[in-house]
């Protein structure tokens, strides 16, 4: 069989492993993995079906389409979607039995005017990211329009839940104050006489460090993929790499001193050496900010980006060492057999590991291992 030029192995025994870890973290809490932007590169279908095996009561997208992806794909279990613009398609997600957002009185309007059918709504609260979701009077007027909805039997409330900014920063004084301001929104609600349903705040950084803002469930995303939310944080929850990115060297040269590499020779070898032409470029998704930076690890050994990151390719200096064209280049992995990480990756490109995987695409492959 050919191997592919790019490969994305996904372990899903790691994780299944990680969901299981992180469920242990927050064990009175139902969880709720994060399948969005295609499960952050890892491919939306197959880490569903994973993520429902190990035992997560509900998934969470971000848009109405890839809710309804999930749906087409087989997926029957709880799932909450939660960012509509204007003409989102409601209807269908309201018909697949999908949990839809409302941020505003006038995205429950717009879910209202979808269907006659009583669609289950979660009502989003902004308790201080100032993104998605109604603060102060907007939330006043939200909770207010449910209540009136839901007591015409129009609709039925499930859940009330926010977002954090600073999760990832433990000690930073916005996590007490979004908290209590959730908490404040949540008697609003009940007030006003709606039950609030599900309860949720944290992602994966509150889930890993502060149980009191667990409530009824936690929405993990980068954890579950086995990358931790903030780099410099150790937490006391084993979390393994999910993903390992390679591909198979196009050719292997040696070349002289003084010879400049890729565009505009920003990487001159300072003596003979041997370059490796990886297959991969930006149009795959690796950073241009990665150039001369970041390192892959080939036949065991670390060798560095060479010059400029293009399109479709880049090149590494590997130095004296033997090499042949089809070695094999990994650029990141768990990290266990001396490899880079996504998270090393993001360092030497300067963003975060989020990014490094989620926007791999163009000629990558997925291959899939473990499961069941
Ligand atoms: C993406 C997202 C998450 C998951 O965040 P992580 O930091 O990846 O755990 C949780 N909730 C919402 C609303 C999100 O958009």
């Amino acid at each position: 069989m050919p191997s592919p030029q790019i490969e994305a192995v996904i372990d899903l025994d790691a994780f299944g492993a990680n969901l299981t870890a992180l469920a242990e973290c927050a064990p009175s809490s139902m969880l709720l993995t994060v399948v969005k932007a295609d499960a952050y590169g890892h491919g939306m279908v197959p880490m569903a079906r994973a993520a429902r095996a190990a035992g997560s009561a509900w998934l969470g997208a971000a848009t109405v389409e890839e809710a309804l992806a999930l749906r087409a794909a087989g997926d029957r279990g709880p799932l909450l979607c939660w960012l509509a613009s204007p003409g989102a398609d409601f209807a269908s997600a309201i018909e697949a039995d999908v949990e839809v957002t409302a941020s505003s009185v006038e995205q429950l309007d717009e879910i209202l005017a979808a269907g006659p059918s009583r669609p289950k709504v979660q009502l989003k609260v902004d308790t201080g990211l100032s993104r998605n979701g109604a603060h102060g009077v907007h939330w006043t007027e939200l909770v207010a329009a449910a209540a009136a909805a839901q007591h015409a039997g129009r609709v039925e409330v499930t859940g009330v839940w926010s977002h954090f900014a600073c999760a990832d920063e433990p000690a930073h004084p916005a996590n007490d104050a979004q908290e209590a301001v959730f908490v404040a929104a949540v008697d609003e609600a009940v007030a006003a006489g709606l039950e609030p349903g599900i309860r949720h705040l944290s992602n994966s950084a509150a889930t890993l460090s502060r149980p009191s803002a667990h409530f009824d469930l936690v929405r993990v995303g980068i954890a579950a993929y086995g990358i931790r939310p903030d780099p410099g944080m150790t937490y006391p929850t084993r979390l393994t790499p999910v993903m390992t990115l390679r591909a198979r060297l196009a050719q292997v040269k040696r070349i002289s001193a003084g010879a400049g590499v890729s565009y505009g020779h920003t990487w001159t070898a300072e003596r003979d050496t041997t370059l490796g032409l990886v297959p991969m470029g930006y149009g795959d998704g690796i950073a241009v900010s990665a150039s001369s930076r970041a390192q892959v690890q080939v036949g065991g050994e670390r060798a560095s980006v060479a010059g400029r990151v293009c399109m479709d390719q880049f090149v590494v200096d590997l130095g004296d060492r033997p090499a042949e064209r089809g070695d094999v280049a990994t650029l990141f992995g768990p990290g266990h057999d001396g490899e880079p990480t996504a998270e090393d990756w993001a360092a030497a490109s300067g963003t975060i590991a989020y990014e490094v995987v989620t926007r791999l695409g163009g000629r990558t492959v997925r291959t899939y291992r473990g499961g069941t």
